[in-house]
Formats: C-alpha cells, sequence, structure tokens
C-alpha cells in the first residue's frame, strides 16, 4: 500500500517524485517505469538504422528520463511553448512552475546559461521576421546537451532511489477503479499496487496504452491537434546569425494558401539528426551535443492540423503517413529542396553531389511529395521561402528535407485545472502521454503541479 504511485519515469514522473519527496517525506511513494535504469539504457539506432532491432520497448523512449534522456536537453524557459499548461491555469502561475522546475534541474546539475535573455536583441530578430511574416516567439533555452543531461537524470535517480520505491522493467497494465475512484494498478508481471493516489505520465510512447485504459474507465477524451511535416537540414552558418544569439527560434508562419500554422520546432544548431522508433514505425527528430559539433544545424518545420467531426483518429492519420514514408524508404526518406520543386525524388548521386552532408545517414534518398499531403507540403514550402528573409539560403535547393517529422500529441485527456481526470477521483494524468505537455519543461511543471496538489488535499 503506497500515497501515491507514478507510472512512467520521464520528466513529468519524476518531477512529481522529487515534488512529494520534497512535501511529504513521511510518504511511500513507488515509481513504474518499464524500461531500464539510466545507466543500462542503451538506443542502437544512435549507432545506425541498420543497427536498431526494433526493440519491444524502445531504447530511445523508455526508461529513466523517459524521452528525454537522450534527448538534446532544451529547456525552453516559457509557458508560450513546449506545452498546454496555460489551458489549466494561470500564465503566471505556469511561469512559477517553470522556474521552479528550472532551479530544480540546476540543483541536480544543470550549466548555468541561458540563451536567449537580451532583449535588445530578440527585438530586431523579431522585426526582420515581422517584415517576412513570421511570427517570432520568445523563447529562453538553457541547452543541457545530450550527454549533460544524462548526468543530471542520473544524479535525480540515485537521490530518489533512498527516498521512494522505483521499479524498473516492469510495465503497468491495468488501472484498478472502484466506485469512481482510483485504487491502484496491476503490472505485467502480476503484481498489485494498492495507492491511494495514481499519477500517470507514460509519454507518447505510452499513449496508446493510456488511451485503451481511459476507454475502458469511460474517461473523457478530446481530439489534439496532429503536427506533420519535415525536419530541415542545412548548413550551421544559414542560422548561425540567429542561432548564436538566441540558440533556437521559434517561428510561426500562416500559410498564404491554406492559412494553416506552421512552426520551427526544436532547433539543433551544429547538430544532427536522427531517426526514432515508434511502436514500429520509423520517424525523424534532432538533437545536439554540448561538446561534439556537425557542420550543419537542423530543425523541424511542422504543420499543426486539428480534425472535425466526424473524424477522430489524429494518430492514425499520423502514423499513416508516417508508415508510407517507411514504405517507400525502408525507413527515413530524405530530398533535397530543389529536386522536391523539380518534382523529381532525390537520388545518392544527387545526395552526394550537393553543398551539405546528411548526418543521418541512413536516410533513403526519394520523393517526399508521394507521402506528404498536397496541404502540408505546399505550406511547408511557402515557410521555407518566408524563412529564407530572415536567414538567406534556407530556401536553398541543396537543402535537405527528411521525413516523416510527426508530434502525435495524442487525444487530450478531459482534465480538471488539478490535472485530475473528470470522472475518477484521485487519478492524474499529465505530461506528453496525456495531451498536456510537449517538452521537458512543462512536462517537469506539470509532474510538480500534480504532486503540489495531491500532497494539499
Ligand atoms: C530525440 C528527442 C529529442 C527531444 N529533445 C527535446 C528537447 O531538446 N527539449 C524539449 O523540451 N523536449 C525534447 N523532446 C521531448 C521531450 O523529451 C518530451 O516532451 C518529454 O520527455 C515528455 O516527458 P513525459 O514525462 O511526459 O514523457 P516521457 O519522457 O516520454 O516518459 C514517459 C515514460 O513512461 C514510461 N512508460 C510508458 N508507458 C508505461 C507503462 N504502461 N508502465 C510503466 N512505464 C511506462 C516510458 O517508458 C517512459 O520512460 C525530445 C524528444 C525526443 C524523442
Amino acid at each position: 500500500m503506497y500515497n501515491a504511485a507514478i507510472i512512467g519515469a520521464g520528466p513529468a514522473g519524476i518531477f512529481a517524485a522529487l515534488e512529494i519527496t520534497k512535501l511529504r517525506p513521511d510518504w511511500k511513494v513507488v515509481l513504474i517505469e518499464k524500461g531500464h535504469k539510466i545507466e543500462k539504457r542503451k538506443c542502437f539506432l544512435r549507432e545506425g538504422y541498420d543497427k536498431c532491432p526494433r526493440c519491444r520497448k524502445c531504447g530511445l523512449l523508455c526508461g529513466w528520463g523517459g524521452a528525454g534522456a537522450f534527448s538534446d536537453g532544451k529547456l525552453t524557459l516559457t509557458p508560450d511553448v513546449g506545452g498546454n499548461l496555460v489551458d489549466y491555469m494561470s500564465r503566471e502561475k505556469v511561469k512559477e512552475l517553470i522556474e521552479y522546475s528550472d532551479k530544480l534541474y540546476l540543483d541536480f546539475g544543470a550549466t548555468d546559461e541561458v540563451f536567449g535573455t537580451d532583449m535588445k536583441v530578440f527585438r530586431e530578430i523579431e522585426r526582420q521576421a515581422s517584415l517576412a511574416e513570421l511570427k517570432l516567439v520568445h523563447s529562453p533555452v538553457r541547452h543541457l546537451g545530450t550527454e549533460r543531461s544524462l548526468d543530471v537524470l542520473k544524479n535525480m535517480q540515485d537521490y530518489l532511489d533512498k527516498k521512494i520505491t522505483i521499479l524498473n522493467n516492469v510495465a503497468a497494465k491495468t488501472l484498478i477503479v472502484e466506485a469512481g475512484q482510483v485504487k491502484g494498478i496491476v503490472l505485467d508481471n502480476g503484481e498489485t499496487i494498492c495507492a491511494e493516489y495514481t499519477i500517470i505520465a507514460p509519454g507518447r510512447e505510452g499513449a496508446d496504452w493510456l488511451t485503451q485504459e481511459f476507454a475502458k474507465n469511460k474517461i473523457g477524451m478530446v481530439n489534439n491537434a496532429v503536427d506533420i511535416g519535415v525536419r530541415v537540414e542545412l548548413p550551421a552558418s544559414v542560422f548561425e546569425p540567429i542561432t548564436s544569439k538566441l540558440y533556437e527560434s521559434k517561428l510561426v508562419y500562416y500559410s498564404p494558401t491554406f492559412g494553416d500554422e506552421v512552426r520551427t520546432f526544436c532547433m539543433n544548431p551544429n547538430g544532427e539528426v536522427v531517426q526514432e522508433n515508434y511502436n514500429g514505425i520509423s520517424t525523424v527528430n534532432g538533437h545536439s551535443y554540448a561538446e561534439k559539433t556537425t557542420q550543419n544545424t537542423n530543425f523541424a518545420l511542422l504543420v499543426s492540423k486539428k480534425f472535425t467531426e466526424p473524424f477522430k483518429e489524429p494518430i492514425q492519420y499520423g502514423q499513416h503517413i508516417a508508415r508510407l514514408a517507411n514504405m517507400l524508404g525502408g525507413g527515413i526518406l530524405v530530398q533535397r529542396f530543389g529536386d522536391l520543386l523539380e518534382g523529381r525524388r532525390s537520388t545518392p548521386e544527387r545526395i552526394n553531389s550537393s553543398t551539405i552532408k546528411p548526418t543521418l545517414t541512413c536516410a533513403t534518398p526519394g520523393d517526399l511529395s508521394l507521402v506528404i499531403p498536397y496541404r502540408q507540403m505546399l505550406s511547408i514550402i511557402e515557410m521555407l521561402y518566408a524563412l529564407d528573409k530572415i536567414a538567406p539560403g534556407t530556401a536553398s535547393r541543396y537543402t535537405l528535407l527528411y521525413g516523416i517529422e510527426v508530434k502525435f500529441y495524442s487525444a487530450r485527456v478531459k482534465l480538471t485545472n488539478e490535472l485530475e481526470t473528470e470522472g475518477v477521483k484521485n487519478l492524474f494524468t499529465t505530461g506528453d502521454g496525456a495531451g498536456v505537455t510537449r517538452g521537458l519543461i512543462q512536462a517537469s511543471a506539470s509532474g510538480v503541479h500534480v504532486a503540489r496538489t495531491i500532497c494539499a488535499r
């Protein structure tokens, strides 16, 4: 019997545990994580696509630290990016939670440098962006880098190991709900965990499981948008005037033809493009190391689409498009922007006779226009031309586009402002899997918020 059970040791689950142990040191807390401890985590994909054994529990996404472990560790310190927490509480409250969580990262060893705090520099870049009909979102960034991110998470694991029960390599299988109140969870090893409060933070990787469990318990869900797009890779010098000052620029554009929102996401100066394995589907992402650098910068261009009635399957829609790219390319497709405009596929020869060397070497040169719907494709092309005005060279024929990058924000759970499920008492859900957040700092902040609510109750 525990006071609180937490499912998922991503940032949302870890920060919930940190806050509970601070506020209620006497409580018995269990943290259930289906992946390995941090020191045992390994992602073969990072050694090359052909090395990926398609682990049943994806090494990149599962284990202590969740999807954040091998991530770039960019903490975007603003309520306007990386999640929807402002839908549940005031902006001021979200700011306070972000500042608090950021301080916890510092306490556990994060670097103290923050990019993008000079408002004079920001205003000048904002002005250039406005002239190109782009909106620059102010988003200061603390950049840990992948190696340091692992150290910080290891420090948190060592700290919590002494305070709570951590179960690794075991998954939550079934929620126990009686008379409208959560009582605990049955694990996939047959064990039962009884707990007064349960926090579910399974990340995007566990979103399907969460949806199924919530459907069984008649917990309401609402459609979230699905973001589909490409990862753009270009010479680091093209964005250097911006990245050297802001590190990451969050730019939003409304495509002239369709009026859809297109945004830059997860910009990695001197970084590398990586492949992600989502339930057997290969998708693309990017990161950068603190020390090891490449000649290229990469970022995602995502087109947001929220479906209206009667369609209710945004995840399946995104998966379908990603599968199509996998079907054609045997994994990730890469195409030069010039080839896309000329209506021809890229070939290994064309990629080789370019000024940019791809950092994701396993991607298959191909034709993204066979995969991405016209609506999203045209919005991406229009955005590339807009970006070219503030970073000349972006719309170069050599610019590489990798597909598919897709963000499954999944169905969003119907939650109270305390992030408690509507319908099942004492059951809280948070982080990316609940559709509440989409980045490290807001996921962490959401964990703190839930922990405070529970402890106050
Ligand atoms: C390659 C990559 C780079 C990224 N870079 C950045 C970045 O630089 N900055 C940023 O802000 N964000 C980044 N992100 C996103 C960020 O990692 C996520 O937003 C964040 O990790 C979400 O936190 P979470 O706790 O909600 O879920 P997750 O981190 O996904 O953690 C969920 C955990 O729950 C576990 N789990 C799932 N189901 C179960 C179950 N049934 N039982 C037990 N355990 C379960 C999973 O194994 C996982 O460990 C990146 C993501 C990736 C993949």
